[in-house]
């Protein structure tokens, strides 16, 4: 029986041990050394942690890192990725909320923690292996079991860890290797960073399958003709990245410098696409199957997905789809009804993908893992997701934006995602994003492209109405990204609105 995905490594290491399972540009790792290392590694664990606790891997992003997380699944423990780059604030608070027993950290993070036992990767390597203690802790591992902790932003600025079970991972990897057909034979090309749900497919789809999994160094994305050289050199075939990473290749006309035809699926989550930008990547590489999922690091990766097969227009809204296998979605109205077709509610996440509440913080748990209010009869956790969204005639459910992006305004409803994506729909825009300022009840568009202020309002009345025309624009050379690679919204409000 398959309890942990250790259970799944060891099958797939079983069938592929030579195999390299990931690389980046210092070292390529087995999936035989991969074992091998995490195991001395659980082993160190063993003597310093009890199982089921957090262990932080505070390391550079890396090959190794994969070793040492896998180390604290032998150990019977859950890991969080922290990583060599984060602002040390950051990396304060999620030590503080964690309470870690053991830090693994390498040469580069060890001088920046205290209070905690650190454990050095580089010496934990050399640790002799304890078979009989680590065939000991598997006796009790479970599929509820926590397998790791991820920290999001968290609208208070404080990060929340959403705690992923083993269970939750096996089911979605499972269905996203079936679906599409993962194998030996994938070559994946990572781009988010560990810390961030979007590189859970990553991890896990070589751990399932014995696909291998490149990692560039980060730089590489800074300069997109650089990284498509890079895919192109190495025949990857699969992409999963987040939507900005896409669209910057296009903003960089990289495309002009290489177009990777080895190319055959590109998975996209976490943040809209833009139809304008996703209609670039079709046009160059028309053969790849192209997916837009959706989902929040508290379902675990994705629970909704959308196959791209039809044309869509610049301007169009690129659908959510339906949700994923052994996930359910519901859309709820502000009075808690199943809100009718066409009608928009919340989003709300039902099934296995659940996450089992934040790490250490009852409070904000109860909040947003809630009982199912169409039913009264049994407990059903619900995820409220705080994201709005309507069917359509086809039955697929279509993102409207944020419950926080929507405002009122004149006393209109108004969507700032509808003004964001009438803003993509003109030639020269590259990116977009739009805030509201309570105090003073005004839009502030904020964009980069080569148009000047007064053209673009004047492109936005001939698609929006007159109450949805931002009163300000702010040009600038470059969109700020957070850690993510999404848009940073909270610096950009800090800055514009200050709020
Ligand atoms: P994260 O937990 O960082 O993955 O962020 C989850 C949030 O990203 C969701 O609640 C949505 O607001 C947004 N999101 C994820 N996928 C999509 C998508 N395909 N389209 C639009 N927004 C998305």
């Amino acid at each position: 029986m398959i309890t942990s995905v250790l259970d799944l490594f060891e099958q797939t290491l079983s069938n592929f041990p030579s195999k390299v399972a990931f690389q980046d540009i210092t070292r390529s790792i087995t999936f035989q050394e991969l074992q091998r290392e995490a195991k001395a590694i659980g082993s160190a664990i063993c003597r310093l942690s009890r199982p089921n606790h957090p262990i932080a891997v505070y390391m550079e992003k890396g090959a190794n890192n994969i070793s040492a997380f896998l180390g604290c699944l032998y150990a019977g423990c859950f890991y969080t990725p922290v990583d060599k780059d984060m602002p040390i604030e950051r990396v304060g608070m999620i030590l503080k909320n964690l309470k870690p027993e053991v830090i693994i950290c390498d040469e580069n993070t060890k001088g920046n923690v205290t209070g905690s036992v650190i454990l050095l990767y580089e010496e934990a390597l050399t640790n002799p292996v304890n078979n009989e203690i680590l065939e000991n802790i598997r006796t009790h591992t479970k599929t509820t079991d926590i397998l790791y902790v991820l920290f999001t932003s968290g609208s208070t600025g404080v990060p929340k860890g959403v705690t992923i079970s083993h269970a939750a991972v096996l089911d979605f990897i499972e269905w996203i290797c079936g679906r599409y057909d993962l194998d030996e034979h994938t070559l994946l090309c990572n781009q988010a960073p560990f810390y961030f749900d979007a590189s859970v497919p990553d991890i896990y789809i070589p751990i399932k399958t014995g696909a291998t999994v490149l990692i560039p160094p980060k730089s590489y994305y800074t300069f997109p003709s650089k990284i498509l050289r890079f895919i192109e050199e190495y025949g990857v075939n699969t992409l999963i990245w987040v939507p900005s990473a896409l669209c910057n290749v296009v903003n960089c006309y990289a495309f002009d410098v290489c177009v990777p035809k080895s190319i055959k699926l590109v998975i996209f989550c976490g943040e809209v696409m833009p139809c304008k930008h996703l209609n670039e990547w079709r046009h160059h590489i028309p053969e790849a199957l192209y997916v837009n999922m959706y989902g929040p690091t508290e379902a675990t990766y994705a629970c909704m997905y959308y196959e791209i097969k039809k044309q869509f227009s610049h301007d169009d809204c690129l659908p959510l789809g339906k949700p994923c296998e052994n996930s359910e979605i519901i859309l709820i109205s502000d009075d808690d009804r199943e809100a009718v077709p066409g009608e928009v509610g919340e989003i709300c996440i039902l099934g296995q993908c659940l996450s089992q509440g934040y790490y250490n913080d009852w409070e904000r748990t109860r909040e947003v893992f809630v009982q199912n209010p169409l039913n009264p009869y049994w407990t059903e956790r619900m995820y409220r997701t705080g994201d709005l969204a309507y069917i359509n005639e086809d039955g697929d459910i279509i993102f409207v934006g944020r419950k926080d992006f929507q405002i009122k305004r004149l006393g209109y409803r108004i969507e700032l995602g509808e003004i964001e994506a009438a803003i993509l729909s003109e030639q020269r825009i590259k990116s977009a994003c739009c805030l509201f300022n309570k105090s003073t009840n005004e839009i502030i568009a904020i964009y980069t492209g080569e148009i000047a202020k007064k053209e673009l309002g004047v492109c936005l009345r001939q698609i929006l109405p007159q109450y949805m025309l931002p009163n300000h624009y702010i040009h600038l050379d470059a969109m700020p990204l957070n850690l993510n690679g999404k848009i940073d919204r909270v610096s950009l409000k800090k800055e514009y609105t200050k709020e």
